[in-house]
């Protein structure tokens, strides 16, 4: 390894989840329905059918150029890639491959990697449709073309990633942007992100400048998952590592391979020979249109707070460490989350620990999201609360908070059921508790000839309050008065 430098660049496609109809067309954006219940004629490529730009799709993805600081194009147009599959009946799909037309060019991202920052090279940005989704049986396959025309945005990197973890780092902060800025929810589980990686190895003396000493450039095709873009990515590594060693490297080809998620290797798919010439040329069915510089800015304007603003705020103006802020802002479901306890009036810390902890803890350990669960933000704020007032101990509210989930009740509702909630007012205790001392005017004597009384006073507190009483302000109470005799 230490001979070597790796080049790693990536290609990651994700689809725009939060427009409501396709890219060119006017089917609903999502295969939530019945397979094959969003689609429209243009989607299948029918003759006489004509493409309409969704306005709101180019909207997303020049907000995502700009994010990724790339220079947007003065006209904005499309192109075909042309090719032939079941998935994609037109025999073509809608892109925007050669420069300028891409929605962004020539961009550079920060991103944080193990607690550095580091910079990636942009390539582009474009903006194309999906094709339709297979599912490949036993004996037959099927397609589904709810995706088909779905909008799709494809980021090309320069190989800028030095390692699997940097290649990782760069793609969750990609998918933090995508949710943040309200594009896509960026999610792998349903298929919405898939990555194509390049990896290359090169001796770690020759100048990375020159692009002939990067090696042979080998591409794992569709990985959907951040972590098989790990695997692959390292195991490829190796591979090339040991095609080095072992002196075959020199013969090895360019070429495409895909990752097999179940024997965890790469699979060799095809040769430069074989490389497909998709013969593109510009989309003659959509106009060519001139993108306003007004419009750019009012998109630049509109872009909402991200992620890394946040967690800005979180370590500036909250107090929180570094880590716990991380934690929070990684998914946009857990800081909105956190945002609207501290708007309903909790401390900022105190919301913070239960989020990182009991929260999560408990979403992570049953792989659940937060919206699953039966906690409102008015909830966690009214069991800080509880706590907070000495109504409940801290210890109690762990013990509310899975009763809260478990019963589907409020937190005032489950401290009432579980009959918990402490007496902490020393106005219905102080009474009491002289009530129980002045009935016990010879255990005062005893007390003095040193005998520990104490214990049974506050036992006498506890089984008159059925254990309600606040212990330490039972405790604080009765040495005041014992003292005052
Ligand atoms: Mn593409």
């Amino acid at each position: 390894m230490d001979k070597y430098k790796v080049l790693i660049g990536l290609e990651m496609h994700c689809e725009i989840s939060e427009t409501n109809t396709k890219v060119f067309s006017s089917a609903e954006n999502s295969y939530k329905d019945e397979p094959n219940s969003n689609v429209r004629p243009v989607d299948l490529g029918f003759p006489g059918t004509l493409p309409v730009v969704n306005k709101e799709a180019v909207k997303k993805a020049l907000m995502a150029s700009i994010i990724l600081n790339c220079k947007q194009p003065e006209f904005i147009y499309f192109e075909r890639k042309n090719y032939y599959y079941p998935d994609l009946p037109k025999g073509f799909q809608i892109t925007q491959e050669t420069k300028p037309a891409p929605v962004g060019i020539y961009g550079e991202l920060e991103y944080e990697c193990n607690g550095e920052m580091k910079k990636a090279r942009i390539n582009n940005i474009h903006l194309e449709e999906d094709a339709a989704s297979t599912d490949h049986y036993s004996r037959y396959s099927t397609i589904d073309y709810n995706r088909a025309g779905v909008p799709l945005l494809e980021l090309v990197t320069y190989p800028d990633f030095r390692s699997a973890d940097e290649a990782v780092a760069f793609l969750e902060t990609m998918r933090r942007i995508y949710q943040y800025a309200g594009i896509s929810e960026a999610d792998s589980r349903k298929g919405q992100v898939r990555c194509d990686v390049n990896v290359s190895i090169m001796d770690k003396d020759l100048d990375e400048t020159k692009e002939e000493n990067w090696g042979t450039k080998v591409e794992i095709k569709n990985v959907n998952s951040f972590s098989g873009v790990r695997d692959a990515i390292n195991y490829e590594i190796e591979r090339q590592i040991e095609a080095k060693e072992n002196g075959t490297y020199d013969e090895m080809e360019q070429q495409t391979r895909r990752w097999d998620e179940a024997s965890m290797t790469t699979i060799y798919m095809r040769g430069k020979v074989d490389a497909i010439d998709y013969k593109y040329f510009v989309e003659p069915n959509i106009p060519k249109f001139k993108l306003a510089e007004s419009w750019v800015e009012e998109i630049r304007k509109s872009i909402p707070v991200l992620a890394n603003e946040r967690k800005h705020t979180y370590i500036e103006e909250y107090g929180l460490s570094n880590y716990d802020a991380t934690i929070l802002v990684k998914e946009k479901s857990i800081s909105d989350f956190y945002e609207e306890t501290i708007k309903l009036g909790a401390d900022p810390k105190t919301s913070s620990n239960w989020m990182t902890t009991v929260i999560l803890g408990h979403l992570n350990k049953y792989e659940l999201e937060i919206k699953d669960i039966y906690l409102t933000p008015e909830y966690l704020v009214e069991l800080i609360n509880l706590v907070e007032k000495g109504d409940i101990s801290s210890k109690q509210s762990k013990e509310v908070f899975y009763k809260i989930l478990e019963d589907k009740k409020s937190p005032s509702e489950i401290v009432k059921s579980l009959g918990m909630k402490q007496i902490g007012d020393e106005d219905t205790l102080r009474p009491m508790i002289v009530k129980i001392i002045e009935e016990h005017l010879d255990l005062i004597e005893e007390y003095r000839k040193g005998r520990n009384v104490f214990d049974f006073f506050v036992g006498q507190v506890m089984k008159q309050t059925r254990g309600q009483a606040n212990p330490s302000l039972t405790a604080k109470i009765i040495k005041e008065e014992i003292d005052k005799r």
